[in-house]
């Protein structure tokens, strides 16, 4: 071999240079070394509306990262477009660990119905699930049904006459009311918002008839009465809101529905800062303050093994192949 005929001199200089190559590779392939990493504030992208139920996730668990960080993360609403405008503009940032997106289960159905938007699949590297949260089908107070039963056939006999407000083709209220129309042949009038945020305030002002849409943002307003509320859309009923009844009861067991929530970052981002970000989603996953949050709003936080880059992977992908079947139909609108 040539290497025998180098002699001790020759292999250590040879050793010397690639320590000294490996070295430099480290300094321009790691950056943002893990040991320096954060040394400033973090931007968390939200692509709805401010004040709606994903931005309520995010800004929860964003304070605990980064109290775990060890430097803000600062959530900005990036809204529109179902989604894609916030989600492409995530995928398009300097992936250097100081801009993440937080989407929920969108970031698997929004970029079906906007081909050639974002490619949830190729454009991030994965940080972990968040949580998984059930929605309610809720109506302004003085809308005339006050059963689901009622509502079914209600929204049947009034057709177009009807509002329902979402937020934009491919999100999760916009889901909720494809299953529900596909259940109960229900043809309402769509009045998309840039978030469920917007959309409740119209609800509250009786400005829209009816939604569907997370805990996270209609169990204040269902406790107080100032919106009708229908169902949950669980198996069961759901401890904080005991007197709503689950899709389930209510014969509408096809339209359960889980909204889960993950943390992206750009595509490149380097892995021990990713690791970084998982283990700071991990701790605040557990934080008391994050807890007691999710509780009251019926956000189900997802266990540590969860909190991962493999499980949020798994279930993107997962999820993209079971809902690219039951958009099929909207695809072809
Ligand atoms: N709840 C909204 C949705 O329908 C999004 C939001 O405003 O958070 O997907």
């Amino acid at each position: 071999m040539i290497i025998s005929g180098l002699g001790k001199a020759g292999l250590r200089s040879m050793a010397n240079k690639g320590a000294c190559t490996l070295m430099s590779l480290c300094l321009l392939a790691c950056p943002v070394a893990a040991q320096t990493y954060p040394s400033r504030s973090i931007t968390m992208i939200v692509p709805y509306a401010a004040g709606g139920p994903t931005d309520t996730v995010a800004r929860v668990v964003a304070d605990a990262m980064g109290r775990d960080l060890g430097q803000r993360v600062i959530v900005e609403n990036a809204a529109g477009a179902g989604g894609t405008i916030g989600s492409l503009r995530a995928a398009k940032a300097e992936p250097n660990g100081y801009t993440l997106i937080l989407n929920h289960i969108g970031m698997a159905t929004a970029p079906i119905l906007y081909p050639g938007s974002v490619d949830p699949l190729t454009s991030f590297e994965y940080i972990g699930l968040v949580a998984d949260v059930p929605m309610t089908i809720v109506a302004r107070r003085s809308f005339q049904p006050n059963t689901l039963k009622e509502l079914i056939d209600y929204t049947a006999k009034q057709g177009n006459k009807i509002t329902y407000a979402n937020a934009g083709a491919g999100t999760a209220s916009h889901i909720c009311g494809v299953l529900f129309a596909s259940e109960t042949g229900a043809q309402p009038v769509t009045v998309p918002y840039k978030g469920t945020g917007p959309a409740m305030i119209d609800l509250l002002g009786e400005q829209v008839d009816f939604m569907c849409d997370q805990t996270t943002n209609t169990t204040n307003q269902i406790k107080s009465r100032e919106i009708k509320a229908y169902a949950v859309t669980t198996a069961q009923r759901i401890p904080a809101l005991v007197d709503i009844p689950s899709v389930k009861e209510a014969g509408l067991g096809n339209l359960e529905l889980s909204i889960w929530h993950g943390i992206y970052a750009p595509k490149g981002t380097a892995a021990e800062v990713a690791a970084r970000l998982t283990s700071a989603l991990q701790s605040a996953l557990k934080d008391e303050v994050v807890l007691e949050r999710f509780n009251q709003l019926s956000a189900l936080p997802v266990s540590n093994d969860q909190a991962s880059a493999a499980a949020l992977k798994a279930k993107l992908t997962s999820e993209i192949t079971r809902w690219k079947k039951v958009l099929a139909a909207e695809i072809a609108k």
